[in-house]
């Protein structure tokens, strides 16, 4: 069932989540809803987080610009990055902070290990957006967002039209 994604300010989005003990019924309904609500909303990934699910868990189905499904969907439990090298930079937005889109930086290639949703063992090298995409729903179980990676005026410039009140009280 889709879920409403929850948008910042909201402070839930600054826990940080736990590690998935059971990989059980609950844990299956948490993925499917979080599916669901990731179709509904139209994003390439979501972490249970915005969901409201302070767990570590993230979903992945990525597109490219034209709307074309590039990946299979991945179900991510536990990520662990354990490798990284290069730099890139990519125009990112976000599910649970609508409206905007800025250049972050970040690797270029990052290697994960994680459990899929019956707990067996996992690994991925990813590059490209693959790469991008796990490393912004990592950040969503840390509690973080991805315009704290900005430079301070491109921050300052993000707070001051974000949290302007007549935007605030549209959402
Ligand atoms: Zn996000």
């Amino acid at each position: 069932m889709a879920k409403r994604v929850i948008t910042y300010p909201d402070k839930r989005l600054k826990q940080h989540s736990k590690d998935v003990e059971k990989f059980d019924e609950n844990l299956h309904t948490l993925l499917d809803d979080m599916y669901a609500t990731m179709l509904e909303s139209g994003g390439i990934g979501l972490a249970a987080i915005q969901i409201g699910t302070p767990l570590n868990v993230l979903i992945l189905e990525l597109c490219d610009e034209d709307g074309n499904k590039i990946s299979e969907l991945m179900e991510v439990i536990n990520p662990k990055i354990i490798k990284k090298e290069g730099e890139t930079k990519h125009k990112e937005g976000c599910l649970s902070v609508p409206d905007f889109y800025e250049e972050v930086v970040r690797f270029e290639k990052v290697s994960v290990a994680y459990k899929d949703r019956h707990g067996n063992d996992v690994s991925v090298d990813a590059d490209g957006l693959m790469s991008i995409a796990f490393q912004h729903e990592i950040d969503h179980l840390n509690g973080k967002l991805f315009f704290e990676r900005l430079s301070i005026l491109k921050r300052k410039k993000f707070e001051k039209e974000y949290m302007a009140p007549a935007k605030i009280g549209k959402k």
